[in-house]
């Protein structure tokens, strides 16, 4: 009977705090961009609604007197963070496979597969990555055997830790066809015992032999893998991401977890070039799903990455005189899918490294936009290398800088040598194009780079990496200062996906999407940006991450 009352008397509490409709968060220290530059408050209202009312001081408590009022304990509350371009099946794909960093010893290895197994019964390729037999007691490579006696009825394939061989059981070795009469492929080898017998690790290009047999995601895998990827995005703080790159039956996922209320924080997609996955979806869809889904950009590219040299170059490498990089599209297929996602409506974000892909990309957007600047605020994703001479064109045209603070100091070392001093001066150069009038938006491109914001923000402001080098900052005169660091984060991203109306700042009316940290931005030192941890993390007036204590 007790039982019976308590259970009644718990009803009754929920329906009464269902019925609560206001919100006051008090007694924090917070900040946030607006139109007129930054504000701080001390209380933060928001509506059943998830939208924000007001943000001011304790007075906020009895203004809205008939609200649940919620002590923040005198922590810091920000804008939630957008990151502005970011990969989320790569992410998903990541953390719904084993990782085996760092494994001491073979039987750990084999252990740690085992479990994996048997955590994920439905899936159909056990993967992971990370094993390295150096660090093993016994440091010889493993064998298909060794796996076989803890999973035989399903493939395995588990990389190395630097992605140039891989590791299967028997099921596998069969799957690809791999006997032992099977040659080494050009430019790979297949490991063998001494009787010629292939022993299951397989190096470098002979790893095709098995990736092309892995099935592509089916929906319901891609869905666990996003659901995963959101739930680790928003533990750092993320309230939106721009997704670079979104095949069909990806865009189709998020569609359907939209439906489903399963989208914990805002997606905005960039479809993945401009054929046929966007003929299927034709005009874009926005706002979609309570507000969490956007698909109303198109992902296009020139060029490659620097640190293969894939990135085109007007003048030679510095580092490899006979070579300008290459274009991965050429001028004439740009063009065309830049036009064609323009006259649909699309917007396009363009990749573009080095200074040649840069130009090609500003081109082709300067002949799509007829000259001028168009309401759909294309973008030049990376933007990393730029001719000095083209900088201006950016605010000329109102295309937005998607750009990866982080990739600086990840690549400083690496993008001198390759492009020299004087180039150097149109790289990263996040002032020169604040001065110029252009408006960057700033993203992590995880899994490239670490997904974490705060990593970010604490690049953007001290152009050093996380050990504090070089001391002062890799060309320090192009650090951005925390009021624009933080912009870049939050409204400048919102306004990369026309969103900043309702998204990016808290003010009334706006989506009540907000973080709760351990430490004040803009108060500490800026050696700690990097430091700051995610308490609570609010999207649309819903906390969708709390803190473990102790985490
Ligand atoms: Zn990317």
């Amino acid at each position: 009977m007790a039982a019976h009352r308590g259970l009644i008397f718990s009803l009754v509490m929920v329906a009464s705090v269902a019925a609560r409709a206001d919100t006051v968060l008090h007694n924090v220290t917070g900040y946030t961009l607006t139109g007129d530059g930054l504000r701080s408050f001390s209380a933060l209202a928001f509506g059943d609604d998830g939208r924000v009312l007001a943000t001011g001081d304790a007075g906020l408590l009895t203004e809205f007197a008939d609200a649940g009022h919620t002590d923040g304990l005198g922590r810091f509350v920000l804008p939630g963070l957008i990151d502005a371009h970011g990969h989320v099946s790569n992410l998903g794909v990541l953390l719904v496979s084993l990782d085996l960093k760092g494994t001491p010893s073979l039987d750990a290895a084999r252990t740690s597969i085992a479990g994996f197994a048997e955590a994920n019964p439905a899936a159909r390729w056990i993967q992971g990555r990370g094993w390295n037999q150096v660090l093993w007691p016994v440091k010889e490579f493993p064998t298909a055997a060794d796996i076989d006696v803890v999973v035989n009825d399903r493939p395995v394939w588990m990389e190395r830790v630097d992605g140039h061989a891989g590791w299967a059981n028997s099921m596998t070795l069969e799957i690809a066809g791999i006997d032992d009469a099977t040659p080494d492929p050009p430019g790979g080898k297949i490991l063998r015992d001494s009787r010629g017998k292939a022993t299951g690790v397989l190096i470098d290009n002979a790893m095709d032999l098995v990736e092309s047999r892995i099935p592509p995601p089916d929906k319901n895998e891609i869905r666990e893998s996003y659901r995963r990827a959101i739930a680790a995005l928003v533990r750092l703080g993320l309230t939106g991401v721009h997704d670079a790159g979104v095949s069909l039956p990806q865009a189709e996922v998020y569609l359907s977890m939209a439906d489903d209320g399963e989208l914990d924080m805002r997606i905005y997609v960039m479809l993945e070039g401009a054929g046929e996955v966007l003929d299927a979806i034709g005009s874009p869809i926005t706002a979609y799903g309570s507000d969490r889904l956007d698909i109303a950009a198109v992902k296009l590219y020139t060029d490659g990455a620097l640190g293969s040299r894939g990135a085109a170059l007007l003048e030679p490498y510095s580092d490899d005189p006979e070579n300008r990089g290459l274009m991965r599209w050429d001028e004439a297929q740009l063009l065309a899918f830049t036009r064609k996602s323009i006259n649909l409506g699309f917007q396009a974000c363009i990749h573009a490294i080095g200074d040649a892909g840069n130009r090609l990309a500003l081109d082709a957007l300067e002949a799509a936009q007829g000259g001028k600047p168009s309401p759909l605020r294309n973008r030049v994703e990376h933007a990393q290398i730029v001719a000095l001479e083209d900088i201006p064109r950016f605010a000329e045209l109102g295309v937005i800088a998607s750009m990866q603070p982080a990739h600086a100091t990840s690549d400083m070392n690496m993008a001198e040598d390759r492009v020299g001093p004087e180039r150097i001066q149109g790289g990263y150069a996040w002032r020169r194009l604040l001065d110029s009038g252009a408006i960057i938006a700033a993203g992590s491109d995880f899994v490239v780079e670490d997904a974490n914001p705060f990593l970010g923000l604490y690049a953007a402001v001290t152009r050093q990496d996380r050990d504090g080098l070089p001391a002062g900052g890799w060309y320090a005169e192009q650090a951005l200062t925390r009021v624009e660091a933080l912009h870049a984060f939050t409204l400048a991203a919102a306004y990369a996906a026309q969103r900043e109306d309702r998204l990016g700042s808290l003010e009334t009316g706006k989506w009540a999407d907000f973080i709760i940290v351990d430490r004040d931005y803009f108060e500490i030192p800026a050696t700690e940006i990097d430091d700051i941890k995610v308490l609570e993390t609010w999207v649309g007036g819903k906390r969708v991450f709390i803190a473990n204590q102790g985490d």
